[in-house]
């Protein structure tokens, strides 16, 4: 049986609490323990599919074909294990299933309510996530605030769980902001005492405080919050902001949060052995000289929609002890006449992901300039089609060559949608998860990856049309990636080009601390050497 974690945030959302979970989960992991983690978010949609990215953020996407909360990028990037869909809840989910049940009579003519059917529900995914994982640790972020209408039957559900299986199998973490007023330069522990009594009114008292602040904080503040929460001092943790998030596992790992996990809840703990992430944090501190990429998208007003693709450009460019600047083009904005001054000094492009029309031209406008000027491009999902369209139009001569998502009669759908036509749904109907691509022996992608194979996540609907791979090829493109069973496309790369890549796969999904995505790594070698 597995030992779970909750971890709930109060007063305000932002402060980290996926960050704090994870740097727990590396510790413990780092420590001996099969850690796997999870996100319960309060939301109704049923997954962030379908949410805009200017809004929600990225949608991570798990390899079995999850599509979930940004904040399981974080999880897997920190403690390096590949999740499942059982990983992200949200209140919708839970919802849907509770009341598709309903209607096909599996309650027997019961009253259905929130207490037990909901938490019951949520209860259910907190012990799959047990049972799938085979885990030590289950650790479980609660989303949002305590003290939020939709986060409750979640705060009920982890309640139940503690009486379920008990103090020594169940602990909750509360990460609470600890103010500070720069008028009266003081740290404020008010708000932290109101978010613990509303915790307590809800039944639970958080066995552990972690505090976030802006730096570090006088003890007597802790002995303070000790004594109005109700909790040992040593269990009060001090979590300041840090200049990077993957400092934090040092930062918790000094203030001993993983041995009083471990003494709540009767773990044996073997050496804790942080040497690999400290000498990725090192890397970090070494890369001082920057580089610049410019991404040229369409929700760059928020830069949380490409967060595991910024995350992959650093972790790639910290391996050469570089730091990444991201120089951000918005594609809706990028015309002929301001392409220069958008994109005159680029040493490397790189173009995201992305469903719709808007942005369109300004990518392929970006795309071409990239293959013109011999400039390192990568290319991912829409960024792939994007170049293999300009492609098309500029070098095949087919100047009305589309995809069918923007332009559904073109005489030249190079991009279509092959397999499933005619859904009536738009939630959880792409190509979703992990494939294996073949590379082709002697292709650059070959080189990247070292092998024959490479095994990597999708999100997309529309699929490269094969009836134009002879002209394509006849004019110099590469397919070095398929998906054989299939036979879809899933790279494309051009030769006697500094680099330009394409994979129809999202190969941001897949870097870790120390262990860069190799197209990532690739292309941020080749900026490097673009310089
Ligand atoms: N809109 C494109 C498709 O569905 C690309 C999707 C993406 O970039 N994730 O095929």
């Amino acid at each position: 049986m597995a030992k779970f974690i909750f971890i709930t945030g109060g007063v305000v959302s932002g402060l980290g609490k996926g960050i704090t979970g994870s740097s727990l989960g590396v510790l413990l992991k780092q420590s001996g323990l099969k850690v796997f983690m999870q996100k319960f978010d309060p939301y109704l949609n049923i997954d962030p599919g379908t949410m805009n990215p200017i809004e929600h953020g990225e949608v991570f996407v798990t390899e079995d074909g999850g599509e979930t909360d940004l904040d399981l990028g974080h999880y897997e990037r920190f403690i390096d294990e590949n999740l499942f869909k059982v990983s992200s809840t949200s209140a919708g989910k839970a919802y849907a299933e509770v009341l598709d049940n309903e209607r096909h009579g599996r309650y027997k003519g019961k009253t259905v309510q929130v207490i037990p059917h909901i938490t019951n529900s949520i209860k259910e995914k907190v012990y799959t996530a047990e049972e799938i994982s085979g885990a030590d640790i289950v650790i479980s972020e609660i989303g949002g605030t305590v003290g939020d209408i939709e986060s409750q039957p979640f705060i009920e559900a982890i309640r139940q769980v503690r009486m379920d299986r008990g103090y020594e199998n169940v602990m909750f973490i509360h990460v609470a902001l600890l103010p500070y007023l720069s008028v009266s330069r003081e740290y404020k522990t008010k708000p932290i005492q109101h978010s613990v009594k509303e915790m307590l009114s809800l039944g639970i008292q958080p066995d552990v405080i972690v505090t976030r602040t802006v730096g570090d904080i006088d003890s007597k503040l802790t002995e303070k919050i000790s004594l109005f929460c109700n909790i040992p001092t040593e269990n009060v943790i001090v979590c300041p902001d840090a200049d990077t998030i993957y400092r934090v596992p040092l930062i918790i790992e000094k203030s001993n949060l993983h041995k009083i996990v471990a003494k709540q809840l009767k773990l044996n703990l073997k050496n804790t052995d942080m040497s690999g992430w400290k000498k990725f944090v090192e890397d970090i501190e070494k890369s001082v000289e920057e580089i610049k990429i410019h991404i040229v998208g369409k929700y760059v007003e928020l830069s949380d929609a490409y967060l595991s693709v910024m995350e992959s450009l650093k972790i790639a460019g910290y391996t050469w002890h570089k730091k990444v600047k991201f120089v951000w083009v918005n594609a809706r904005n990028l015309n002929e006449k301001n392409l220069l001054d958008n994109l005159g000094d680029a040493k490397g492009i790189l173009v995201p992901g992305g469903f719709g029309e808007a942005g369109i031209a300004g990518k392929m406008l970006a795309a071409k300039y990239a293959r013109e000027n011999n400039i390192p491009y990568l290319g991912i999902c829409l960024g792939m089609q994007i170049a293999c369209i300009e492609f098309a139009r500029n070098v095949l001569n087919l100047p009305e060559a589309n995809t069918t998502e923007v332009d559904p009669s073109t005489p030249d759908p190079i991009f279509d949608i092959i397999i499933g036509k005619n859904r009536e749904k738009i939630g959880g109907t792409l190509r979703l998860g992990k494939y294996t691509t073949k590379l082709k022996k002697g292709s650059l992608v070959s080189e990247l990856y070292g092998g024959e194979t490479a095994v990597e996540r999708h999100r997309h609907r529309y699929e490269f049309n094969n009836d134009y791979i002879e002209k394509f090829e006849q004019a110099g493109m590469v397919f070095s990636g398929i998906y054989e069973e299939k036979k879809l496309i899933e790279i494309v790369e051009l030769p006697n080009h500094k680099f330009f890549v394409g994979s129809q796969y999202h190969p941001e999904f897949t870097s870790r601390p120390n262990k860069p995505n190799p197209l990532f790594k690739g292309f941020v070698d080749a900026v490097i050497k673009n310089q």
